[in-house]
């Protein structure tokens, strides 16, 4: 099967250090995948890569067959490949429902007003399906309640819902999360485990950077890890690649997080 989106021999490196370095992967329609590494391995690196955010050095990106390593990061947002960042990024003097509104209106923006002026009729269809998706995704993470709240008065759990909703409202075709579930409870990351595979089961594209195992070979129907800017092993069997000599090493004399 052809993939949805591709990872070229991509490198990004900051002066000498190379963060990233001749990374390939491959991302097939509908299924989830998790990437994992040690702190310092490059995933969120390649996160802000593969969303233009950050330069590469080296490499392609291509999604739908059509290579995008120079668009902007509006650009491939509009694509429909869409992110959360492993920190809390939410606008404290906004409510819960305008955070996650700017989601969705994220279709609109990068559009000249001019356009969005010559077809009012569009852009109001556009707006309205965006706050019909913001609604949605609310309602979807469990956030009903607290929708008029603003961030601040929230569980940094919470707070981490209203991201994922936030990117959600955007209709996106490919998901990245990064480090979704740092700082939740179990409870709450068993929550969200649910809620991804739900979204799966929707047909909606995944990749998951997490640190928690047990989440990650629950959820993951593909894994990749990284060591060290590289790629270092992968396979459709999360437990099994865990388990692997390379992987385990990896970990080893790293502190905390070590895969069990
Ligand atoms: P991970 O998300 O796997 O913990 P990162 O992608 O954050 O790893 O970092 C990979 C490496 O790149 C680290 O050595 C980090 O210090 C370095 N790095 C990340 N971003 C920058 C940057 N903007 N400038 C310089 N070095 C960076
Ligand atoms: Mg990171």
């Amino acid at each position: 099967m052809k993939a949805l989106l591709a990872v070229q021999k991509v490198s990004v490196h900051f002066g000498g250090t190379k963060a990233v370095h001749e990374v390939d992967l491959e991302f097939e329609a509908g299924r989830l995948y998790g990437l994992i590494g040690p702190n310092g391995s490059g995933k969120s690196t390649l996160l802000g890569a593969m969303s233009r955010l950050t330069r590469l050095t080296a490499g392609a990106l291509v999604f739908r067959g059509d290579a995008y390593t120079h668009l902007t990061p509006e650009a491939v947002a509009r694509l429909g490949v869409r992110r959360t960042f492993q920190t809390v990024r939410l606008l404290p003097e906004m409510t819960v429902l305008d955070n996650v509104k700017l989601g969705a209106d994220a279709r609109l923006a990068g559009r000249s007003i001019a356009r969005n002026w010559l077809f009012p009729a569009h852009t109001a269809r556009v707006e309205k399906q965006g706050a019909r998706a913001a609604a949605e995704a609310i309602e979807r993470l469990g956030l009903t309640a607290v929708a008029r709240e603003f961030p601040l008065n929230l569980s940094y759990g919470t707070q981490r819902r209203v991201e994922i909703a936030r990117a959600l409202a955007a209709q996106p075709s490919v998901l990245m999360l990064d480090e979704p579930t740092a700082g939740m409870t179990r409870e709450e990351r068993d929550e969200v485990g649910s809620l991804l595979r739900e979204l799966s089961a929707d047909g909606l594209t995944q990749i998951l950077v997490e640190h928690d195992v047990p989440l990650i070979t629950r959820v993951c129907d593909h894994l990749y890890v990284m060591n060290a800017g590289q790629l270092i092993a992968s396979g459709d069997d999360p437990a099994a690649v865990v388990q692997r000599p390379e992987v385990q090493e990896a970990y080893l004399g790293r502190r905390a997080h070590a895969v069990s």
